[in-house]
């Protein structure tokens, strides 16, 4: 299996050339040369795998410049029932016939982020040991990713997580879960300002290259490539949790905001997983759901950009996107550098009317919606009420937006991305109580707690992470 890049700048490489990378070189995104086949026998044969071997059945089609014991014993390492809390690692209930929820937050940090990090997390240990090298993650996070990034890179040797948080901004919840870390790898900076701040000070730091190289400064944002492959997995374990049998069709509806998540039910559903509908539910902030309806992309300016009760889909554009369209324009690579090129000149594109945005649903069985705050709230209270379920604010996204595009014989299969406790003031506000805190979290709030006070200044900020490595800068 070899990499290019959805511009076509980019040589073809292997995984392990593209693991540790972002951007490819031409400022595009890797994908994979062509997608590997699951035939309907193979899925058949998979039907008694436990979480970690089906893994790596899909995760071997796509890696082949690591030995498969070595891979099977880090997914094995990895999807465990003390990591993840169940030995189905993603399991499936149902909330009536034909509507099913897909459990994705069972992780050490209570969302989906967690499935795909804990394998980042093996497989850049695995990769930099083989190296001799390290590694200096730098990040900015409002919440999740951050949290998940550094749970999953605790205690890694060869890593260390710099993570830059606006003081006094996150919710009670995940300031406690990273500050709690006491990790002689993981340094949290409450940083004295807003989220953009602590975004611009990282740009700032990677824009210095002598010192981006020097200290080996790498990040772990959402267009990783090995992120959305460990995502492509529960796809197939959620498919045979509500099938039977070959050729039977299942749709899901997936909570999205940087198109990840919904992009690795895409790569699955073109090897051959038989998917119905990839239901695209956006929030207030309905870049994606303006794409599906009419074939415009339009990236919104910052002050368009609505702070909602879903935070983890306030986004302004969706950075894996790209992924998409390259497949959608027939993996023209040239045509897709051009959209993007457009993108950075005019602040988006139109495929409307076009060949190619006719195929959006018929070829590739994508459909949208978008959700609203109120609605949010008449789901969880619905929810709670019909099936004595709690769910988060962005799985009620998902489950409003799946309601017009449920069929009769076709499962209909809710992602659900987060546990309601991290957003427990919505659920106050729909409900009129907080959910209980999570077995093995009820202590969280009492937790010492471990973090550095800075400014914004980007000297200082190098400095330390100089320190912390061990280097020593030139005066
Ligand atoms: C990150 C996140 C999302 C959005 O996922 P994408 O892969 O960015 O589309 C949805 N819900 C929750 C809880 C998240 O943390």
């Amino acid at each position: 299996m070899r990499y290019v890049s959805t511009r076509g700048g980019m040589p073809p490489a292997r995984f392990g050339d593209i693991l540790l990378e972002g951007l490819a070189p031409d400022g595009g995104l890797a994908m994979p040369q062509q997608w590997p086949q699951v035939s309907a026998a193979d899925l058949e044969a998979w039907r008694g795998l436990r979480y970690a071997d089906l893994a790596f059945e899909i995760v071997s089609r796509f890696v082949d410049d690591i030995a498969p014991d070595t891979l099977r014993a880090m997914l094995r390492s990895v999807y465990t029932e003390a990591v993840f809390g169940s030995a189905d690692i993603t399991p499936v209930s149902m909330l009536e016939s034909g509507l099913h929820l897909l459990h994705l937050s069972n992780g050490p940090t209570l969302a989906f982020k967690d499935i795909a990090m804990q394998l980042l997390g093996a497989l850049f240990e695995h990769a930099l040991a083989r190296d001799g090298r390290e590694l200096n993650i730098l990040g900015a996070t409002s919440g999740d990713t951050g949290s998940a990034a550094e749970y999953a890179m605790r205690g890694r040797r060869g890593v260390r997580v710099f993570m830059l948080s606006p003081a006094g901004r996150m919710s009670p919840f995940q300031t406690a879960q990273m500050f709690s870390l006491t990790d002689a790898n993981i340094f949290n900076f409450a940083v004295d300002g807003v989220f953009d701040d602590c975004q611009d000070m990282v740009k700032a730091v990677s824009a210095d290259l002598a010192f981006k190289r020097r200290l080996a400064i790498g990040t772990v944002n959402s267009i990783n490539w090995a992120r959305l492959l460990a995502q492509v997995v529960y796809y197939f374990k959620a498919w045979l949790a509500v099938t039977t049998g070959p050729g039977q069709r299942v749709s899901f509806t997936v909570p999205s905001g940087n198109f990840g998540n919904v992009c690795a039910g895409h790569a699955a559903r073109q090897m051959g997983l038989p998917i119905a509908r990839l239901v695209v539910a956006t929030n207030e902030n309905d870049v994606l759901d303006e794409f599906f309806r009419t074939g415009r992309y339009r990236v919104r300016h910052g002050a368009d950009v609505h702070q909602t009760s879903s935070p983890s889909m306030d986004i302004s554009k969706a950075s894996n996107f790209e992924r998409f369209v390259f497949d959608l324009v027939g993996r023209d690579a040239a045509r897709t550098a051009a959209l993007w090129r457009e993108v950075d000149a005019a602040g988006g594109f139109d495929l409307g009317g076009t060949a190619d945005f006719a195929r959006v649903d018929r070829d590739f069985g994508f459909v949208s919606g978008a959700s609203t705050h109120a609605d949010r709230l008449a789901t969880i209270r619905r929810v709670y009420r019909d099936f004595g379920v709690i769910v988060d604010t962005h799985t009620a996204d998902g489950l409003k937006v799946a309601q017009p595009w449920r069929e009769p014989g076709v499962p209909m299969v809710c992602l659900e991305t987060a546990k309601p406790a991290k957003f427990a003031a919505t659920i106050r506000e729909a409900l009129g109580f907080e959910p209980p805190a999570p077995p093995g979290w009820e202590d969280l709030t009492a937790r010492p707690l471990r973090f550095a006070s800075i400014g914004t200044d980007v000297d200082a900020l190098k400095a330390r992470i100089a320190t912390a490595a061990g280097v020593t800068l030139p005066a």
